[in-house]
C-alpha cells in the first residue's frame, strides 16, 4: 500500500477496483471461498444494519413468492376442473396488490388463495373478473356460496350494530 493515510489508502484501493474490476471480483470470490463464515458473518451484519429499511421488501417478496404458489396451484385445479377462461400470474399478483395482501372478505393479511366469486362448481369462469383473493379460512368457510351469499352470511355474522 503506498499511502499511510486511511482515507487515502481506501481511495487507492476503489480506484484499483475501478480499473482492474475482473481482478476484484475474483479477488472477492476467492476471499468468500476462504472465509466463508466470515461472508455470512458480513453478510448478517449487514442485514442487522439495514434491517429496518429492508423489512418491507422482505416482507412483499415473502408475500408475492407465496401468492404466486397460491395462484399456480389454484389454476391448476381450475384446468383439471374443465373451467373456462383463465388468468396470468401477473394479474394474480396484480389483483392481490390492488387489495393491498388482504383477504377481500375478512381483510386479514393471511397467506392469500384465488377464491371463485361464483364457483367453478356452479358455473363461474376462471377468469380474472371471477377471482378474489380470500384467506384460507374464509375460503373454506365459502365453499360452495357465491360471493354474494358470502357477504351476506359474513353481515349476519356480524350484526346489525356494526353495519
Ligand atoms: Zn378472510
Amino acid at each position: 500500500m503506498p499511502y499511510k493515510d486511511v482515507d487515502r489508502r481506501r481511495e487507492y484501493a476503489r480506484e484499483w477496483i475501478r480499473t482492474n474490476p475482473a481482478k476484484a471480483r475474483e479477488a472477492m470470490r476467492r476471499w468468500r471461498e476462504r472465509h466463508p463464515s466470515e461472508h455470512a458473518a458480513s453478510n448478517r451484519a449487514y442485514y442487522e444494519r439495514h434491517k429496518q429499511e429492508l423489512a418491507p421488501y422482505f416482507a412483499q417478496y415473502r408475500r408475492e413468492h407465496r401468492d404466486v404458489r397460491q395462484g399456480i396451484h389454484a389454476r391448476r385445479r381450475a384446468r383439471k376442473l374443465g373451467a373456462i377462461g383463465s388468468y396470468t400470474t401477473a394479474e394474480w399478483i396484480e389483483l392481490v396488490q390492488r387489495w393491498n395482501w388482504t383477504c377481500a372478505y375478512c381483510g386479514e393479511r393471511d397467506a392469500l388463495e384465488p377464491d371463485h366469486r361464483i364457483p367453478l362448481a356452479r358455473g363461474g369462469s376462471n377468469s380474472i373478473e371471477n377471482i378474489l383473493p380470500a384467506c384460507r379460512h374464509c375460503n373454506q368457510r365459502k365453499g360452495l356460496l357465491t360471493e354474494e351469499e358470502f357477504r351476506a352470511r359474513l353481515a349476519a355474522e356480524r350484526g346489525p350494530l356494526e353495519l
